[in-house]
């Protein structure tokens, strides 16, 4: 299904990248909450964030104010003249949300890995034209991503936009959720006109990995940023550690590079000509591995042999693995890359020992 987008087009939003959307994780207090969005105001953020319905991964945190905190929201639409976004999960929260006025909406990554729940959203938002982010599902799958966005754009949403939030994994070592930055480039691959924003927080978790998760997500031509900051981070009911203060996050907005999107000069040109040269050479050169391949497979059926000898795999990824990292590559890339032809290489054998 295509997907029908209109502009985000956000009223007094200069579309210059990166649009930022910035506040607490949760509205705590109205105090909290007003404190925050003026510090922010201030800093020149146009577009404020706060949760007032949090999904928590155990019961007993702290899962929102609720329908209580609206109202603070609408003193910083009108006290500070900013937009405001929060999340909704459930049909009541659409009600409450867009009873309020709330300017813009997101889902979360635990809702949209639930295509139940996200139908019924979509439902509860038919007949709006309310501004619609939709986070990634918190598992690596690219078309539940694009499903949820279908059945928000299948209710007639046409302003919608994604956020990066990175993947759920039990490997927490460097990042809280993993990047895996080659799913919103192949989202924006399948669908250029949508939206991209970058959520630093969720995916680093940490004050320290803000900064160069921001660069990165500008890097690959993202058009916006959440970020969360909170006036007193330390001391934040939610994701405490991963929250920096308006003007942390404003220093840290200042000194990031914006690259230029469309403009390519000749050098670029000449660079991306020789990128093709390599392709080619990579594929022919498979090409020919792969006849030997076949040969080999041959031998094993003139020689009644096995097709997979694990000693000779294991040694090829090894090797290769050890080999990429000292021509400067990640050891699981190349050890992944030789996995995959190691697959078909096995797949062209079994063919000709069953010819
Ligand atoms: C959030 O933005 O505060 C949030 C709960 O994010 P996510 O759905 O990405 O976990
Ligand atoms: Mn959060």
């Amino acid at each position: 299904m295509e997907l029908e987008l209109s502009p985000l087009k956000l009223p007094g939003i200069d579309p210059k990248r990166p649009i930022v959307i910035a506040g607490p994780c949760s509205a705590e207090t109205e105090e909290q909450v007003m404190t925050t969005a003026t510090q922010l105001c201030k800093k020149g953020i146009k577009i404020f964030r706060a949760g007032i319905w949090k999904p928590r991964t155990k019961p007993g945190g702290f899962e929102g104010v609720g329908t209580v905190g609206l109202p603070w929201m609408n003193r910083v639409q009108q006290e500070l003249g900013m937009l405001v976004a929060t999340e909704v999960a459930t049909p009541k929260h659409v009600e409450a949300a867009l009873e309020a006025g709330i300017d813009i909406l997101w889902v979360g990554a635990r809702t949209v890995a639930n295509p139940f729940a996200m139908q019924e959203l979509a439902d509860s938002l038919r007949g709006t034209d309310v501004p619609v982010l939709v986070k990634n599902p918190v598992n690596p799958d690219l078309e539940l991503w694009i499903g949820a966005l279908e059945r928000i754009n299948g209710a007639g949403v046409k302003r919608l936009g994604v956020i990066h939030r990175g993947f759920s994994s039990y490997d927490k070592k460097i990042y809280r959720n993993l990047p895996m930055w080659h799913i919103p480039i192949e989202l924006r691959r399948r669908i250029p006109a949508l939206p991209i924003f970058g959520d630093p927080s969720h995916i680093g978790g940490k004050r320290e990995l803000i900064a160069p998760l921001c660069q990165q997500a500008m890097d690959l031509g993202f058009e916006g940023l959440v970020v969360e900051s909170h006036c007193n981070p330390d001391s934040a009911w939610s994701d405490a550690s991963q929250q920096v203060t308006p003007e942390v996050l404003d220093f840290i907005l200042d000194k990031l590079v914006i690259r230029n999107i469309t403009q390519s000069t000749e050098s670029l040109e000449a660079l991306r000509r020789q990128i093709d040269e390599c392709d080619n050479s990579l594929l022919e050169l498979l090409a020919k591995r792969m006849r030997v391949s076949r040969e080999i497979g041959q031998y094993k059926r003139e020689h009644n042999m096995t097709v997979v000898q694990t000693d000779r795999y294991n040694e090829i990824l090894d090797k290769r693995g050890a080999q990429g990292v000292l021509c400067g590559m990640d050891g699981d890339f190349v050890k992944t890359i030789f996995e995959a032809i190691h697959e078909e290489s096995v797949r062209q054998q079994i063919d000709v020992m069953n010819k």
